[in-house]
């Protein structure tokens, strides 16, 4: 018996058979019959996979540089059984959830337009990030091309840039497809950093508004002005200056005590925000908390690092072995730094302008540092030595009542290594309140009852903390406006505040 790709083969004396008793054959990416694609102009691009907010910002940024790019809709339910039905046996699920999205959204669109198969095939375009993952990750393409063929699209484009390369991009079918200039980089890292930023804000908000709702229609007006800012190429920093009104028009009550969770794990389950993880975050909101979510300007910030780590360890072999010097490395070394002074400067820029002080860059050496002990920095799969320094920092710094790590079913860097390596933590740092926690796709029941039990804990904590506290006779209206964000030893929002006041 012998694995392939797509199937398990069992040899007999008739030939190669797989489970169902059917001829077993290789698989191949490329499409059995030749097809004529329309012209790069007619070409519809199809993206999403990042937050709700993120996919939007994104779409209209890629509109301004000219091109027809359309986000999907966030990933449901319904996906990851389509996902399911086409894809490959034991993938991680956000393979389920990504691959069952595109797939559904074709078929919808076959089924709403009246389009053929044929002529969908011929002018869509997934564009989706790559690259070699030593996780499932890097097999993310075939599995797009094989739930495609199966579900009728053979030769379905799917174009990828890789991840960890950014800017330098190689010269391939991607690069023929679409203009991966610097251009295109840099106004996608703007649409991502931007949508981090409204995101953070979005979600020190929330729990704390008086009208339900009121925080999400104020974050849609925000978004509607900047997305209408990339697409006639209007400034974008003055136009974050001007949500600043509308979000401070939103009356927050600050001196609730809520507990404050840390959500991190593996990126796509941690970051997504429906069914992919129970809509986490909604649920822990709804159950009386404030998230600290992770912003996509992390994997960005990891990538680079790694980039980094790979370039000094090259140039330490260089000289233990006397080698001459590669110039390409010292180029390399020098497009990091740029990539890195980019994104921490627009991050800068952007936040100021819309009003997010207190938040700090993601430091990568300081959080590897913390982790190194644990983890081996060289093991590169998923998140990495990630999830391990952010608890670490999470408890160091008293930054959360609870940290929860969101894994997927089947994920092996997060639920094998990752959670492997948490226990040592945990029992090195006691004080920690986490709660480590896998994603099927299915069984939410259990998923919320054991939130919930761990929510329990981090609330009587945020409570005690708060109550600890003097409340002064007077409240000044600036401690409820978004714009005041003091910063003290205190882990909860409304302790923090009332500690600024005393
Ligand atoms: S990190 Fe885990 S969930 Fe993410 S792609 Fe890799 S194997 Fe899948």
């Amino acid at each position: 018996m012998s694995i392939t790709c797509n199937s398990i083969k069992m040899t007999d004396k008739n030939g190669d058979l797989n489970f169902l008793g059917q001829e077993a054959r290789q698989w191949r990416d490329v499409p059995k019959d030749p097809i004529t694609y329309v012209s790069n102009e007619e070409t519809v691009f199809l993206f999403g996979g990042l937050t709700i907010l993120q996919d939007k910002l994104i779409q209209s940024a890629l509109r301004s540089l000219g091109e027809n790019f359309i986000a999907l809709p966030n990933p449901d339910f319904k996906s990851f059984q389509t996902g399911k039905a086409f894809g490959n046996r034991g993938q991680c699920n956000p393979t389920y959830f990504t691959v069952g999205n595109l797939v559904k959204y074709l078929q919808n669109l076959r089924d709403t337009t009246g389009l053929s198969n044929k002529e969908i095939v011929a002018k869509y375009v997934y564009v989706t990030a790559g690259g070699c993952g030593p996780c499932r990750f890097g097999m993310y393409i075939t599995e797009y091309k094989k739930a495609l063929h199966d579900a009728g699209f053979d030769g379905f484009r799917i174009t990828s840039f890789e991840h960890d390369k950014g800017i330098f991009q190689g010269e391939d079918e991607a690069k023929q497809l679409l203009n991966f200039s610097p251009k295109f980089f840099i106004t996608l890292i703007k649409a991502v950093i931007i949508g981090d930023i409204i995101n953070i804000l979005g979600y020190r908000m929330r729990p704390y508004e008086i009208e339900a709702g009121a925080v999400d229609k104020a974050i849609e007006v925000c978004r509607l002005r900047i997305s209408q800012a990339f697409e006639d190429k209007k400034n974008l920093t003055k136009t974050l200056w001007s949500c600043r009104d509308i979000l401070s028009a939103v009356k927050l009550n600050r001196l609730q005590p809520k507990a404050k969770v840390l959500v991190m794990g593996e990126f796509w389950a941690a970051m997504t925000e429906g069914d992919g993880n129970y809509n986490l975050h909604k649920f822990l909101e709804a159950e009386g908390a404030e998230c600290i979510p992770q912003p996509i300007m992390n994997r960005l910030m990891l990538s680079i690092w790694e980039a980094e780590r790979k370039l000094q360890k090259q140039e330490n072999l260089t000289k233990e072995t006397d080698k001459k010097i590669d110039f390409t490395n010292t180029k390399s070394r020098l497009l990091l730094v740029l990539a890195k002074t980019a994104v921490k400067t627009y991050f800068t820029l952007y936040a100021k302008a819309i009003g997010l002080h207190a938040y700090e860059i993601p430091n990568m050496q300081k959080l590897a540092t913390l982790a190194k002990t644990y983890y081996t920095l060289d093991c590169e799969g998923g998140e990495g030595h990630l999830e391990v320094a952010h608890l670490i920092e999470s408890v160091k710094e008293n930054l959360s009542h609870l940290t929860i790590s969101v894994k997927p079913f089947g994920c092996m860097p997060s639920s094998a290594v990752s959670d492997g390596v948490q226990s040592l933590v945990t029992n090195r740092f006691p004080s920690a309140n986490f709660l480590s926690i896998e994603t099927s796709g299915e069984g939410a029941a259990n998923f919320y009852s054991r939130v919930q039990m761990a929510l329990f804990k981090a609330k009587q904590s945020a409570k005690e903390e708060f109550e600890a506290l003097d409340i002064p006779t007077h409240i000044p209206e600036k401690a409820h406006n978004y714009l005041y964000q003091p910063h003290n030893k205190k882990t909860g929002t409304a302790a923090r505040v009332l500690e600024s006041l005393v």
